[in-house]
């Protein structure tokens, strides 16, 4: 079995296995080794159901005293019943078309049954738990369960068989780092972080693979960035960019005027323009500081001068969003420049009318996905690229973006809160503006963490935001229910607040696995005001401006990295009005209601993300959605600032030796593979 082998080579994954896999983004062995865990689980040890576990997933020991019944329901599902005695206290077990289990439970024997607690009509309940024999359980319970993303058809234990397979029947090789790196930095090896990365035996164990992975990670990153840089020439400003009076006009127009930060930005950018050889800049500002009329404001100048600039953004909501601000912008305004949108769910038709307003016109706006930098999508002189999001997108995606002008010049833009250090080394050789300031017209938002007997509470407030004439941002970590999680999920949930606030107010529902036409719609309805609660993942969390929106309430909140919770908290904020960041705590673990906490004490995004670090243990470091800088697969630069440094330090000490690695040709050939490799969350 080779590295590249399609996945179906794995034994005992089938065509159908391998189709759901494909979905997931695993064609081959190399993908499936890679493609991690999402969490892990240590089966809890059994447990008396109490009224304190109820909704929680436990597991109890319990005696079947008759054999489980078998019927057919109503609409034709096969049921099977059962019932087990936890000592004395019975709970009621159901499964659905199992009927197979039947022979599996007998009639005075004890089982550990796990699942979720469930409390009705004065009985203890559990759908669908998971059956073991006691003394399997026992060893089951040693060992740590690692997670996977799944998608519907697709169970956890297959993908676990099938990595295990893949670990037990292809070779990995060792050779990545050199080896007085390794030494160095007492790295365990490569084939074996991997294998223990999906099947630690202890978190200590894991912390190892992971850092050894997530150095290497960002070794290879900055690697690649150095040597790129190190190819870069500078390239004279040929482009003839002036600064217009329009431009001003426009301004003095605007509902508001620009903080100093927005100004001074503006202004460096300007000088980039104009100056003698093409610049490449990255805008850091927190969100909800206002890069977007920064960019626009660039943007204008360029395309008054007689050029194109064009702003990728990572999700077609996003691109969405800043075509439909720019065209009114640029319509209230009263200027003759074309606006033009690339997304991918456009149809062959629209295209081809954006196209042709791009052919036609010297001067234009240009905002798109990575639609944007498809083949056969071609511009006139463009002398602005600005990547909006950036960290969504990779370096190639980036430099493709430019390669469709002249040595553009190149603005990359970033919310996240980085220290300049940190950004001098993932940026290379960028210059770096920060937007501090955020618009002085913002009242900070008003955050609580709340726990579940609060509920009514938090839906009256939602309920009295809503009559004022604001709107509501809710966020479920699921798309749907799961049998490994616990979290609410967006499907079921939309369900239930439908009925709760009927012929009150409208739901809308948006989660990354629907169509991009679907989720336009649904973001055009929120914007539009015609829904007033938008129930959601953390799709939303790059970008979306709906000024009106006044709250965002997080469920499960303590199931996500305080980094992710900042961004989502910057969706409201965004206007004049009062905001306000309800926390669902559902954790009965104080440690989460600290961590929780960090949110209500700052509204500084970095300082937010290292607050987090120092309360987390080596165990819950997993179980935590990062951030997903830079869409590294293990890396996290909060996280792992400190191997980032070192990584850093290794490559300057390394190129300094062999600027072009031709002593280093391994490394040259795991570079190259790195980059082949390298996908990206779009
Ligand atoms: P981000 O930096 O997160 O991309 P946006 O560019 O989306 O932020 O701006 C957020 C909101 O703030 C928008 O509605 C925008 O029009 C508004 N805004 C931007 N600059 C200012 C300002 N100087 N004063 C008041 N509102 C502003
Ligand atoms: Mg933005």
């Amino acid at each position: 079995m080779e590295m590249l082998s399609p996945v179906d080579t794995i034994k005992g994954v089938g065509e159908k296995t391998a189709k759901y896999l494909n979905k997931l983004g695993v064609y081959t062995i190399e993908d499936i080794l890679l493609f991690f865990p999402r969490t892990y689980l240590v089966y809890p040890e059994p447990q008396a159901p109490d009224k304190d576990s109820v909704n929680s997933l436990i597991s109890i020991s319990g005696r079947i005293k008759t054999s489980p019944k078998a019927f057919r329901s109503k609409n034709r599902m096969d049921i099977l019943s059962a019932t087990a005695y936890a000592g004395d206290i019975p709970v009621d077990l159901v499964w659905f078309n199992s009927n197979y289990l039947k022979g599996t439970l007998e009639p005075g024997k004890v089982y550990i049954f796990y699942g979720r607690l469930i409390f009705d009509k004065g009985r203890f309940k559990m759908s669908q738990p998971a059956i073991f024999e006691p003394e399997k359980y026992l060893e089951l319970r040693k060992q740590i369960q690692p997670i996977y993303h799944l998608t519907k058809g697709l169970g956890n234990t297959t993908v676990l068989k099938a990595v295990k397979e893949a670990l037990a029947h292809c070779k990995i090789s060792d050779d990545r780092l050199p080896a007085a790196l390794e030494e160095k930095n007492g790295f365990v090896p490569y084939s074996k972080a991997i294998s223990t990365y999906h099947f630690p035996e202890t978190f200590d164990d894991l912390v190892a693979a992971r850092k050894r992975l997530a150095y290497e990670e960002m070794f290879f990153f900055i690697l690649n960035s150095r040597l790129q840089e190190g190819k870069a020439v500078s390239f004279p400003n040929e482009f003839q960019i002036t600064h217009h009076k329009e431009t001003d006009d426009f301004r003095a127009g605007l509902k508001f005027s620009l903080t100093g930060d927005q100004s001074k930005v503006l202004d460096e950018m300007l000088s980039d323009l104009t100056g003698d050889y093409v610049t490449q800049r990255l805008i850091q500002g927190d969100v909800g500081s206002g890069k977007t009329i920064v960019a626009f404001l660039a943007m204008l100048d360029v395309a008054l001068s007689g050029y194109q600039a064009a702003i990728m953004a990572p999700t077609e909501v996003l691109a969405k969003q800043h075509y439909e601000t720019f065209l009114n912008w640029v319509n209230e305004a009263g200027l003759d420049i074309p606006v033009a949108l690339f997304t991918g769910s456009m149809k062959v038709s629209e295209k081809k009318a954006m196209q042709k307003l791009v052919d036609e016109n010297e001067a234009c706006l240009i905002i798109g996905t990575h639609a944007l930098i498809s083949e056969g999508r071609t511009f006139g002189d463009l002398a602005l690229v600005i990547t909006d999001e950036q960290h969504r997108f990779g370096v190639q995606q980036r430099d493709k973006l430019s390669s469709k002008g002249n040595h553009p010049h190149i603005v990359v833009m970033s919310a996240t809160p980085i220290p300049r250090t940190l950004a001098m080394i993932l940026y290379g050789n960028m210059h770096v503006s920060v937007i501090k300031e955020l618009p002085a017209n913002r009242l900070p938002i008003k955050t609580c963490v709340i726990k579940e007997s609060m509920r009514p509470t938090a839906y009256k407030f939602v309920s009295d935001e809503i009559a004022k004439g604001h709107q509501v941002y809710i966020i479920c970590p699921l798309v749907e229910a799961s049998e490994t999680t616990e979290a609410q999920n967006v499907t079921d949930y939309s369900k239930k607040l439908k009925e709760y606030f009927k012929d009150q107010y409208e739901v809308g529902v948006l989660h990354g696995k629907m169509k991009p036409a679907e989720k336009n719609q649904v973001m055009a309805d929120f914007a539009e005001h015609k829904t007033q609660i938008l129930v959601s993942t953390t799709v939303v969390e790059v970008g979306v401006n709906v000024p009106n929106a006044t709250v965002i309430m997080i469920e499960n909140a303590n199931r996500f990295g305080l980094a992710a919770l900042h961004q989502l908290r910057g969706r409201v904020g965004r206007g004049d009005a009062q905001s306000y960041c309800i926390l669902m705590n559902e954790s009965k673990d104080d440690k989460q209601s600290d961590r929780l906490n960090i949110m209500l004490k700052s509204n500084d995004g970095f300082y937010i993300a290292r607050e987090d670090l120092k309360l987390r243990g080596p165990g819950d470091m997993f179980g935590v959605r990062q951030s997903g800088e830079f869409s590294f697969k293990v890396a996290d630069i909060y996280q792992d600032a400190y191997e980032l440094e070192m990584a850093s330090n290794d490559v300057d000490q390394i190129l300094k030796e062999d600027p072009d690695l031709e002593n280093h040709p391994d490394l040259r050939s795991t570079l190259n593979l790195f980059l082949a490799n390298q996908f990206y969350v779009l």
